[in-house]
């Protein structure tokens, strides 16, 4: 099997979707991951920002297979151990009391807008029903998830929408205060707006949002589902920001490539779903759940998380020496690169896949996200590949 057999199967069987680099990923360890015809890769992205411990962690490998062998499923409509048991170190690790188990980012934060809306309609009232949200965010490719999305881009196609969402600019202050009435039912929002290019909220502005919220009695969502599982340094980006959202959302990291979101909620919102309010066939399934317990025990952990943060620092530097970046943003290891305007990050991403770098890219910015786990000598490799193929003149 050679990689352009599977760019041929996937050519005519897959709905064209995707805007795929031309590499056909067979296997992977680490970091490290090789395509059908034997070269090899280091893994800069780790999926997206999914495969937190990198391809196939053999702790994670080992409770998935004994998972996979004993139950795979049964439906919510029996108990099974491996969703409380993660549940449980959830709750333990971040404080909060209630977890919801679904499948992906989208299905976490369209369960946390129910939850947002029916709180708002059961304590203020119907007309509190809506949700403010910034610009340049992401929350998802589900209808009402695109709404909540803050960028014109992704309101082009599939009407109608979701109403009952409104718009403003981050890190302005003035703007928030004007957007917030009795209407308003909850402000969810990502720390670093990932999917727009790692942009990095001001600590006052979210502190600022926080103390409105509470208020007003407003929720606060954050949406972790890329910032979570250890990405920035700590288990929640929220830490980092000295806040407590009501209600915070998961899901990239937390299944280390298998699929799962989870919506975590304190002692205010804990009660609003009731039986029956909300559901998912395979929500908390126990393979994936049994994994992320695996995930949830390696990741929170003092020592990881430090790790997590020196090379960070350790790389924050040395991308700054890097030809053509003007900018690095991003906390922990999620980075965004900001190239001297003549420079298209993806034909950069696609010369850095050609010499065996896989990367990411956010808007017109690079994206960086590597496993958690990766070491210093893959990150100087991979660094010496984005370095020659920044140096390539021909850019
Ligand atoms: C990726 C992402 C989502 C959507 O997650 P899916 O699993 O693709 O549905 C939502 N919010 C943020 C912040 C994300 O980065």
């Amino acid at each position: 099997m050679q990689n352009s057999d599977v760019f041929e199967k996937d050519r005519e069987y897959i709905a064209h979707t995707y805007r795929r680099f031309p590499a056909a990923i067979k296997n992977g360890h680490g970091a490290q991951a090789e395509d059908y015809e034997g070269k090899k890769y280091i893994d800069f992205g780790s999926g997206i920002g999914t495969n937190s411990l990198g391809f196939c962690n053999d702790k994670w490998v080992q409770a998935v297979v004994s998972q996979v062998k004993q139950l795979q499923h049964t439906s919510n409509l029996f108990y099974t151990l491996p969703d409380s048991l993660l549940a449980e170190r959830l709750c333990e690790v971040t404080g909060y009391s209630k977890v919801f188990f679904g499948n992906s980012g989208a299905e976490a934060n369209e369960g946390a807008i129910k939850i947002a809306r029916k709180y708002g309609i059961e304590v203020k009232g119907e007309h509190c029903n809506r949700i403010i949200t910034l610009e340049n965010s992401f929350h998802g490719r589900t209808i009402t998830t695109l709404s909540a999305t803050g960028q014109d881009i992704f309101h082009q196609k599939f009407f109608p929408f979701t109403e009952g969402f409104c718009y403003v600019p981050a890190n302005d202050i003035s703007a928030f205060h004007e957007a917030v009435d009795h209407t308003v039912c909850a402000v969810m929002l990502e720390l670093v707006q990932g999917e727009s290019g790692v942009n990095v909220l001001e600590k006052e502005y979210v502190k600022m949002v926080e103390q409105v919220c509470r208020e007003k009695g407003i929720l606060l969502i954050v949406d972790e589902v890329q910032t979570g599982v250890g990405r920035t340094g700590t288990f929640l980006c929220s830490e980092q920001y000295g806040i407590y959202p009501n209600v915070v959302t998961l899901a990239k990291g937390l299944g280390a490539g298998l699929p799962i979101g989870a919506v975590l909620m304190d002692k205010l919102t804990e009660n609003v779903f009731q039986k029956g309010d909300h559901g998912s066939t395979f929500g908390g399934n126990p393979v994936v759940c049994a994994g992320a317990v695996e995930v949830v025990n390696q990741i929170a952990n003092v020592e990881f998380l430090a790790d997590v943060s020196s090379k960070s620092n350790y790389m924050r530097e040395k991308l700054l020496s890097l030809p053509h970046i003007t900018n690095v943003s991003g906390m922990g290891l999620m980075f965004g690169l900001a190239l001297e305007k003549d420079i298209k990050a993806g034909k950069v991403a696609e010369k850095c896949v050609e010499k065996g770098l896989l990367i990411l890219t956010a808007k017109e910015k690079l994206r960086i996200m590597p496993p958690l786990n990766i070491s210093k000598e893959e990150i100087d490799t991979g660094l010496d590949i984005l370095r020659e193929c920044l140096s390539d003149t021909l850019l």
